[in-house]
């Protein structure tokens, strides 16, 4: 049976959203499904607030939906990283970088809500509730399996995109292997008031138990992002509001002031899962299902929203060239444009992870060293911060504006 979607996207997530709005510009015909239902009235609970760099921006100002999210979108300027008790600290500043900004603040549910706002208006076929199953390529295309409200059916595209997340049934289901890594970490997001913010600057303090970080929203109010030992985070989320602010204030210390006015509390656990491959027959996996990486560097979002930039554009050429998007060459090159960025990333985070983990001495005295040298050597850290911001090469001409 021919195919009757160009792409299927499994995982209406930030990826797949992104990626479902970028193809649908393009004019292919596009289906994205996933388990869960769309956005409530009242939109997205996600209290995170996501530090989106220069490159992501411009992705979605290219998809139409950044104006949408100026209002909410607070700009970080600086970025001051320390190592509790050690002497080790550096500074990322914008003007140093010769950029008006190192990345913005979105709070994540404005995102969601952006996304799916404007996923309503394309041509794309949606399936809510709708779970992903088994997937049989083809010569021709591939069948996926999905049981949704209407009971179970089979969906047939030329190409499937597995956007669905760490625990990916897409890359399951294709035969991928996964390498993991299990932190033993538990990330608490709340928002709250400190009574002396630091105009547009981002905190990230490596601890013992994890990185705090706390990230500018809008006045007075910031994210905070408290990584705990996964053992001690049911008690941790157990304290009333009060405590758990004495509890933030005492790992933090007084830098900002007092915290008060806590938000809602969130709780993600933190472990890589890195896909062995990211394509398969038919199959791509793009976002988190291909790259799920610890929170500590700013980077997971960043990195999938490249991978979509990328994959809708190589898809969009062969569209318009008449070429089978699913073609074995297209994923294979797609593969290989994408390894060294995702590689590096992922070695970044992990790296950070593992190293600001450890008491052994000589890494301590390493890794404050290290950050030291960076705050001393401004080239350095010039290419470290252009590299981060996701400018220090044009990923996808889907990238390439400057429009806000
Ligand atoms: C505490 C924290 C802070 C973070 N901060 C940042 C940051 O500041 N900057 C940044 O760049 N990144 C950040 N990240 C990472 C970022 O949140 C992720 O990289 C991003 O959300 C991944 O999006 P995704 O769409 O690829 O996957 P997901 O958001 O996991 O979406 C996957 C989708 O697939 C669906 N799905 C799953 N299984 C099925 C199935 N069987 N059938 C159908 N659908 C299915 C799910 O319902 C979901 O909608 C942070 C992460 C954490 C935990």
């Amino acid at each position: 049976m021919p195919p009757e979607l160009d792409v299927l996207i499994a995982g209406a997530g930030f990826s797949g959203t992104a990626l479902a709005l970028a193809l649908c510009e393009s004019g292919l015909k596009v289906g994205l499904l996933d388990a869960r239902g769309p956005l409530p009235p009242g939109g997205s609970t996600d209290a995170r607030g996501l530090v989106m760099v220069p490159s992501s921006r411009r992705l979605l100002a290219h998809l139409g939906i950044w104006r949408d999210l100026v209002p909410y979108a607070a700009p970080i300027r600086h970025v001051h990283v320390s190592d509790r008790g050690h002497f080790g600290f550096t500074r990322f500043a914008a003007d140093e970088l010769g950029v008006p900004e190192l990345g913005h603040v979105c709070p994540a549910d404005r995102l969601a809500t952006a996304l799916e706002s404007a996923l309503l208006t394309t041509s794309a076929t949606l399936h809510w509730s709708t779970r992903v199953g088994a997937v049989r390529p083809d010569d021709e295309g591939v069948s996926v399996d999905v049981a949704g409200p209407a009971g179970a059916a089979t969906l047939r595209a030329k190409l499937l995109v597995g956007a669905d997340g760490a625990s990916s049934p897409v890359r399951e289901s294709s035969g991928i292997g996964t390498t993991r890594r299990d932190y033993g970490q538990t990330a608490i997001v709340a928002n709250l008031d400190v009574s002396r913010p630091a105009a547009a600057t981002a905190f990230e303090r490596f601890t013992p138990d994890g990185p705090i970080a706390i990230l500018p929203l809008a006045d007075r109010r910031v994210v905070t992002v408290c990584t705990v030992k996964t053992a001690d985070a049911e008690a941790v989320r157990a304290h009333d509001d009060a405590a758990y602010l004495e509890y933030l204030q005492e790992r933090f210390g007084n830098r900002l002031g007092r915290f008060s006015k806590l938000g809602v509390r969130g709780a993600f656990p933190l472990g890589l899962v890195r896909a062995e491959r990211v394509v398969a027959p038919r199959t791509v996996l793009a976002g988190n299902a291909a790259n799920a990486i610890h929170p500590n560097g700013a980077q997971g979002l960043n990195l999938g929203l490249r991978d979509v930039a990328v994959l809708a554009e190589m898809i969009a050429d062969a569209h318009a060239a008449g070429a089978d998007p699913g073609a074995p060459a297209l994923l294979d090159a797609y593969a290989k444009r994408r390894r060294a960025q995702q590689r590096s990333v992922v070695l970044f985070s992990d790296s950070l992870a593992r190293v600001f983990k450890s008491d052994f001495a000589p890494l301590v005295g390493g890794r404050n060293a290290f950050m030291l040298a960076l705050d001393l050597l401004p080239g350095v850290k010039r290419t470290l911060g252009r590299r981060l911001m996701g400018l220090s090469r044009l990923d996808s001409r889907l990238m390439a504006g400057d429009e806000r």
